[in-house]
């Protein structure tokens, strides 16, 4: 069960602390209590785990300072959508909007090799209107022997271009919780001049540790890839675990699955779970078309198959994009063949903007078409 409290309710108060007595005294109840910083507000949350079966949530509702009961299913408890949970979908950060009604697109490099590389692709990004990227610094690898990402010595030059060419958040994957240390580090250094959105990726979909150091620092939104070889149920699960630490920034990342029909594609592409993952939680629903698919590959009317992953994705709803791009994808150290090329993204971002305005009439047909339906079925 879900309490949330009269906005900007001073945790200090009067009203606050007998509240909180209150609901402690409840027999075999714990209490956890969530802040979720919004650009005008601070919302507080507080959970009520346990066996709460037995308590009415009418009777919570008249308690001083609670403004709205919400009876939660087990699953998903913090991100998930349960009965009535009219909770917001989407988060700000950097002066963007991150929701379920919102699409960013983040074209980037897969991995970062060289600062002239990272300026050719920031300047082609502020040339095309763009606000955000991607930029591996720390790769994880099959093969020991591969490239392992400039790490910590790329982040300084990645910062300072991402800042120079307007791009306010940096998508960037980490392996281990130290990274945080360093990318803050960095940030510091160059003086703040962009974001970063911490990425997950999938072979660290269940590091349950790294999910709760992660999911307890507030200052970096998430964004969590599904884990290649788990159910969609376990990588949903996984995301809880962030949230659950305090964490609510998080996006999740459909970036196809490993199966024995994955051919002719890297993975099998999986975009068909963008509206399931907005239905069963309020997580904005990220697309990485470069990973699923993995290839240059083109239908016969020369649409690259990339695009047409995207646009599968952007036409259910897809709220975020992740795509790799490169100056020279033959000289990439990390996934060459599933970069498109700088000169492709004007491109891409039109076919973006044909299937986000398919998806947006769809959904404004579905709004005006679903109700008459359902009240002539029930005549
Ligand atoms: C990536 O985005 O660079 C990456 C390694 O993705 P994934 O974790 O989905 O393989
Ligand atoms: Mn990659």
């Amino acid at each position: 069960m879900i309490l949330i409290l009269s906005s900007n309710i001073d945790s200090k108060s009067d009203t606050f602390n007998r509240l909180l007595d209150h609901l402690s005294s409840l027999d075999n109840i714990q209490l956890r209590v969530h802040r979720v910083q919004g650009t005008e507000q601070t919302l507080t949350e507080v959970y009520l785990l346990g066996n709460t079966s037995a308590i009415a949530a009418e009777d919570l509702k008249t308690l001083p300072g609670v403004e709205r009961v919400v009876r939660i299913s087990e699953e998903y408890r913090v991100l998930g959508r349960h009965n009535d949970d009219s909770r917001r979908a989407h988060f700000d950060y950097q002066g963007l909007r991150f929701g379920q009604d919102t699409l960013h697109v983040f074209a980037g490099l897969c991995a970062v090799d060289n600062a002239e590389h990272v300026e050719l692709m920031m300047r082609t990004l502020r040339d095309n209107g763009q606000v955000c990227t991607r930029m591996g610094a720390y790769k994880p690898r099959t093969s020991p022997y591969s490239f392992q990402g400039h790490r910590q010595k790329c982040l300084p030059y990645v910062f300072d271009l991402a800042g120079k060419y307007g791009i306010r958040v940096v998508a960037m994957e980490i392996t281990h919780e130290s990274q945080i240390d360093e990318i803050n580090e960095a940030l510091n250094r160059t003086g703040h001049p962009t974001g970063v959105m911490l990425q997950i990726g999938t072979r660290n979909t269940q590091n349950f540790e790294l999910l709760k150091i992660v999911g307890r620092q507030q200052e970096f939104p998430v964004l969590l890839k599904r884990g290649f070889g788990i159910t969609l149920s376990e990588s949903l699960h996984a995301a809880e675990y962030l949230a659950s630490e305090g964490n609510q920034k998080v996006v999740f990342g459909l970036r196809g699955v490993k199966t024995s029909m994955g051919d002719p594609h890297r993975n099998f592409v999986d975009v068909a779970d963008v509206p399931v993952v907005k239905r069963l939680t309020r997580m904005p629903v990220c697309i990485d078309p470069s990973h699923a698919v993995g290839s240059r590959s083109a239908g016969p009317e020369g649409i690259l198959d990339v695009m047409h992953a995207t646009a599968q994705g952007v036409i259910v709803g897809a709220n975020m994009v992740l795509v790799d791009f490169h100056p020279e994808p033959y000289r990439a150290l990390v996934d060459g063949p599933q970069a498109l090329r700088l000169e492709e993204l004007p491109w891409f971002l039109e076919d973006v903007e044909i299937a986000r305005e398919a998806y947006k009439k769809r959904a404004a047909l579905a709004g005006v078409t679903r109700q008459n339906v359902l009240s002539s079925v029930r005549r």
